[in-house]
């Protein structure tokens, strides 16, 4: 089974939690047993599990934007996001997770984020794919 939906975005860097939405897919799927892969097709974007805390998201902004200062990237010189583009690719554009008795395994403190590189986008992309195995 595969399902996709878009989420739209509001700032250049933003974590966007998608947790409530792939959870729906898994129920709905009724695959009891298997994998779910969550996918964003787009190298500006990513995809992390961690807390849906306001603090901790502000936290995330801080840390990306001090990853990718202080260089004089190539690729601006063409398409000025080039920060997006590492940061999307240090970050990954996927997760792999469990699904038991129809319900997706995590931490009480592992939401799923998309992660907004180079917004605002009015439709942001994530594939869901699941296995049953
Ligand atoms: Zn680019």
């Amino acid at each position: 089974m595969i399902k996709e939906f878009y989420v739209s975005t509001e700032d250049r860097y933003q974590l966007i939690d998608i947790t409530d939405r792939v959870e729906g897919v898994v129920r709905e799927s009724k695959v009891k047993n298997g994998l779910v892969l969550i996918f964003v097709p787009h190298s500006t974007a990513g995809i992390i599990l961690t807390e849906n805390e306001s603090g901790l998201k502000q936290d995330w902004l801080a840390v990306l934007e001090k990853l990718v200062s202080g260089f004089d990237f190539l690729h601006n010189k063409i398409d000025n996001n080039a920060d997006s583009h590492i940061l999307s690719g240090l970050l990954g554009q996927g997760k792999t997770l469990m699904i038991e008795n129809n319900r997706l395994i995590r931490g009480t403190w592992q939401q799923i984020f998309l992660v907004e590189l180079d917004g605002p986008r009015e439709q942001r992309k994530i594939i869901v794919k699941i296995v049953e195995c």
